[in-house]
């Protein structure tokens, strides 16, 4: 059982092992999420995920094209959402307690990724979005 939480504490969740790849998206979008040159997550079935607290502290901000950032109101780590299929629960890598046993396995809009940004590591690179992830 691997656990994960946001920078205060205040919200936490457990994810039932083993991990899927991880992915890392280099977007503008996740730029602007992050601070950062990118992104790095993973998706789990819902039935592996589940909040032990602060569900309460969530907020969400949603941009009209749907692109969705949740995020802990006390610290404002970006923290798990709900995908729209509502089977699968994203899950942001850096939150997790623990070494996760994963890798980085795909990098998503490389095409558009930070001038600075150099990418490292044997993980298959995608121009834009692949069919499937992670
Ligand atoms: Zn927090
Ligand atoms: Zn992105």
């Amino acid at each position: 059982m691997l656990t994960g939480s946001c920078l205060c504490g205040k919200v936490a969740f457990t994810v039932e092992g083993p991990l899927p790849d991880l992915y890392q998206c280099h977007c503008s979008l996740c730029r602007k999420v992050t601070g950062s040159a990118n992104n790095t997550a993973t998706l789990v079935a819902t039935s592996r995920f589940r909040w032990t607290r602060g569900e309460e502290s969530i907020r969400s901000f949603v941009r009209d094209t749907g692109y969705r950032n949740d995020f802990c109101a006390c610290c404002g780590s970006t923290v798990p959402n709900l995908m729209r299929s509502g089977e699968t629960m994203w899950i942001p890598a850096g939150l997790l307690d623990e070494p996760v046993g994963a890798a980085v396995t795909k990098h998503l809009f490389v095409a558009s990724k930070a001038d600075w940004d150099e990418i490292g590591g044997t993980g298959q690179r995608f121009a834009g979005l692949p069919d499937r992830l992670p």
